[in-house]
């Protein structure tokens, strides 16, 4: 999963371009659910939000680091729910 640190500025412009709804205003900024973020696998070739973000401040998640594989697997969750 990706993560939003604290250099976001609350531009706004991340949350409609998720695939997942993993993006959401959290209490102080903009926050992604580990959950619903596949990475963008199984919707786009890369991470919509980090292609919109003007500050760049969307990284790899160091503490959630997931295959491919996994990513698409949890892809796969998250339709059957949908
Ligand atoms: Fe959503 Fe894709 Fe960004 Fe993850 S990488 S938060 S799925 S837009
Ligand atoms: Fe924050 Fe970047 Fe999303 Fe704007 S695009 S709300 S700066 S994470």
């Amino acid at each position: 999963a990706l993560m939003i640190t604290d250099e976001c500025i609350n531009c706004d412009v991340c949350e409609p371009e998720c695939p997942n709804g993993a993006i959401y205003q959290g209490e102080e900024i903009y926050q992604i659910n580990p959950g619903l973020c596949t990475e963008c696998v199984g919707h786009f070739n890369n991470p919509q939000c980090q292609d919109v973000c003007p500050v760049a401040c969307i990284p790899h998640d160091p503490d959630r680091v997931e295959s491919h594989d996994q990513l698409y697997q949890k892809y796969l969750q998250i339709m059957l729910v949908k």
